[in-house]
């Protein structure tokens, strides 16, 4: 009668899972392998986990039977009913105080679910965000976790120990309660989502204004790689520049058929930013932008019906340089607005649903690992470890500056765009995001005296412009 060896159980033998079991033995921990379809856990036992300490099991039963306790069993299965149905398969098997992970892109309102479902059985829940694909799960991703509180002294050990690291600190932390883990990597793919649709928009104006060939492009992106914009989107985007197709030694990348697809987490975030109140513009935008490169046929369509201006011939860029660093300017200036957004929408989430969050540490977690993992992350983090409380980023002395720096060429890159045709609606938007927030007057009167007009939905006054008549019916 031995006592189990198991510190941790992983239901899922696909990409991810196989990935961070591998990692998990790696650092020294029992990982016990379970998956639905079980000849998958032959084939990882007698290959990629061969030697190390992983041990297979052919069953639920077997799963929790080799888990020391309390058992922390993680699940990276297709997001939606899977991950009901291997609960449901769990429950009649653990105890109070065990530990059910669910590491898979779930919507958070699924995990508030399961938390508050298992919370009532005594299981303790945790939806955690695994972001950085397959390479990261193999060597360390970023993780963030959150769910019941009392099961983070049990996994962050291993959790810490799995995880990317950055400067020596593990980009994983506790996030806070319920569906928040999940809530913050929903926000990261929204996050990704802009910052690649920013990317896209500066090679197109590269491309469409500035005539730069794809190689003259990539060098670009290799020199912005060595400043503020210094992170992975933008090194991955140099090397697919500079990727040739080995059958006639051109440029791949324009033979890749501009029509963008997704999977719905980015869709998610602006969705939740309507249902909020909260203008993340530029996620919305980068949404859209999918949506219009989807319509491919009916562009194709409309280029030949559609007037408007485009350079066909020579650039008009007659100083290159200064083009080049305006548009570092535009996209860095984007960027800050774009994560300035994002936080917005994690704080009144916070307020919103009941969480207490931790944005220092949200940051962090963002800081390597995954996908928007950058050098400018550790700004935010830095910022938000200054002052916890900070009201938005854009008030950190550090960003305003950067945004002052940066708002001439920032403004001169959109006003080639618009001048020569090319659509940036990225940029545009994080503008005007920022324009509109640093206007202490916008046009609402005008829109609610409309809204009043047709509606007699009233207004309120501005302080100290009270007057009987304003009380009064003053239209109709
Ligand atoms: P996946 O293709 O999303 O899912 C495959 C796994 O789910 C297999 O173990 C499969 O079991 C199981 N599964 C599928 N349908 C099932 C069902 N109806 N009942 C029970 N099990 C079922 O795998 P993945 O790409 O490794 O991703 C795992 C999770 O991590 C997903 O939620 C994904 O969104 C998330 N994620 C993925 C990435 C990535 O880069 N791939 C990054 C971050 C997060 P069988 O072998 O029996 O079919």
């Amino acid at each position: 009668n031995t006592l189990p060896s198991g510190d941790i159980g992983l239901i899922g033998l696909a990409v991810m899972g196989q990935n961070l079991i591998l990692n998990a033995a790696d650092h020294g921990f029992t990982v016990v392998a379970y998956n639905r379809t079980v000849a998958k856990v032959d084939e990882f036992l007698a290959n990629e986990a061969k030697g190390k300490s992983i041990i297979g099991a052919r069953s639920i039963e077997e799963l929790v039977a080799n888990l020391k306790r309390p058992r922390r069993i993680i699940l990276l299965v297709k997001a939606g009913k899977p991950v009901d149905a291997f609960i449901e398969q769990l429950l009649p098997h653990l105890e109070k105080g065990d530990i059910i992970i669910d590491g898979g892109n779930s919507h958070f309102p699924d995990s508030n679910r399961r938390y508050e479902e298992l919370n009532d059985k005594g299981i303790l829940f945790v939806g955690s965000g695994v972001s950085g694909g397959e390479e990261g799960a193999r060597n360390g991703p970023s993780l963030m976790p959150g769910g019941h509180k009392d099961a983070w002294p049990h996994i962050k050990d291993i959790f810490q120990s799995i995880a990317a690291k950055s400067d020596g600190e593990p980009c994983c932390d506790w996030v806070g309660d319920a569906g928040s883990g999940h809530y913050v990597k929903m926000v990261h793919n929204g996050i990704e989502y802009g910052d690649m649709q920013l990317i896209c928009e500066a090679y197109d104006l590269l491309k469409r204004v500035g005539k730069f060939t794809d190689k003259e492009i990539g060098d670009v992106f290799t020199q912005w790689n060595k400043g503020v914009l210094d992170s992975f989107l933008i090194e991955i985007t140099r090397d697919i520049l500079y990727f040739n197709d080995p059958t006639d030694g051109t440029p791949l990348l324009e033979k890749i058929l501009d029509s963008a697809g997704q999977k719905g987490t980015g869709k998610w975030t602006a969705i939740n930013a309507l249902d909020l109140g909260m203008p993340v513009t530029l996620i919305g935008e980068a949404v859209f932008s999918r949506c219009l490169s989807a319509l491919k046929d009916e562009r194709v369509r409309a280029s030949t019906v559609l007037e408007g201006p485009t350079v066909s011939g020579e650039s008009p860029i007659t100083d290159r340089k200064q083009f080049v660093d305006d548009l570092e300017q535009a996209l860095y200036a984007s960027k800050i607005i774009s994560y300035a957004q994002g936080f917005m929408l994690i704080n009144e989430a916070a307020k919103e649903y009941g969480w207490k969050l931790n944005n220092p540490a949200i940051a962090l977690m963002w800081r390597g690992g995954c996908i928007i993992r950058s050098v400018f992350l550790g700004e935010i983090t830095a910022a938000y470890k200054e002052n916890p409380d900070l009201e938005n980023l854009l008030f950190h002395p550090f960003f305003k500056n950067a945004i002052t720096k940066a708002q001439s060429g920032w403004r001169s890159s959109i006003a080639k765009a618009v001048q020569y045709g090319v659509p940036v609606p990225a940029f545009t938007t994080a503008l005007s995001f920022y324009d509109g927030y640093r206007s202490a007057m916008l046009p609402a009167n005008l829109l609610q005296a409309q809204r009043d007009y047709f509606g007699a939905h009233t207004f309120k006054v501005l302080p100290g412009k009270e007057n009987d008549f304003l009380k009064g019916d003053w239209i109709h």
